[in-house]
């Protein structure tokens, strides 16, 4: 009849009834939703364990790189900033020996001046470019200082680079070890999570997603331990515990708001996990 035809077997959603599960397609029961969440919330906890285990390594990498980033760029802005002050002294350096020049050459033509006219005009322009030169050497002044203090900058930013660099390679590879080591397991629980999620009814799932964002532990869906709330320990009673039992609604804990399941639902989940 079921001519070599073989269940599938890639999902694992074992703590589900698959039989029951057809009989009513659309909705499942409450035992079955608490089934569920309860599955979730296991899967969810060992996928926080992971991100616990990377801890503030992500950010901390984040962190160095945008660093990094910006110190390369800071020294990329100093490296042009002093290639151009280099230039502006040259620049300096060359105008210096062009008023020399003329210098000079007002003073040779002092020697054949035929008036006193002539010769103040030239007095004149020799004063006019030792101005210049004195300048010029005042700029050349500057900018040297200028230059020293923009090298001292860089080789500071060029030594803190060196070091973050440094920092930044050993928490890369302490980061890609622990995520080489758990990606697998990662990727294997987001995707039943994923799974999970898609049997819980939205209003359901939404409300889990808010309970466990503002729990600190990430715990929504906790169990009774000691007849106290296995989240915020306040005791519960001996009435609502039975009605817990029941499975008939979804009681969640009056203190903390955790959705509560009782401790059978713990062995029933990981059983079926198991067998599967
Ligand atoms: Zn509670």
């Amino acid at each position: 009849m079921h001519s070599g035809f073989q269940k599938p077997t890639r999902i694992r959603l074992t703590f589900i009834s698959m039989e029951k599960n057809k009989a009513t397609e659309t909705e499942i029961s409450i035992e079955e939703k608490l089934r569920a969440l309860y599955g979730l919330q296991l899967v969810d906890s060992e996928i926080d364990k992971i991100r616990t285990l990377r801890g503030e390594l992500p950010l901390e990498v984040q962190d160095l790189e945008d660093e990094v980033a910006g110190l390369e760029t800071r020294i990329g802005n100093l490296r042009e900033e002093i290639a151009g002050l280099d230039k502006a002294v040259a620049k300096k350096g060359l105008d210096i020996s062009d008023s020399q020049a003329l210098i000079k050459k007002y003073q040779e033509q002092q020697d054949n001046v035929r008036n006193n006219r002539e010769y103040d005009s030239l007095s004149k322009e020799i004063e006019f470019q030792t101005l210049e030169i004195e300048l010029c050497n005042k700029k050349i002044k500057e900018f040297t200082y200028q230059l020293e203090e923009k090298k001292v900058v860089m080789e500071e930013s060029e030594k803190i680079l060196a070091e973050r660099t440094v920092d930044l390679d050993i928490k890369k590879k302490e980061l890609d070890d622990i995520v080489a080591d758990t990606r697998k397991e990662e990727e294997t629980l987001g995707e039943k999570s994923v799974t999970i999620e898609a049997i819980i009814e939205e209003r359901l799932l939404t409300a889990y997603k808010r309970i466990r964002s503002n729990a600190r532990n990430g715990l929504a869906v906790v169990t009774i331990k000691r007849d106290a709330c296995g989240g915020c320990f306040n005791q519960i009673p001996p009435q609502r515990q039975l009605d817990i039992k029941s499975r008939k609604k979804i009681i969640v804990c009056e203190y903390c708001g955790r959705i509560l399941v009782d401790d059978d639902i713990i062995s029933e989940v990981l059983d079926n996990e198991g067998k599967a």
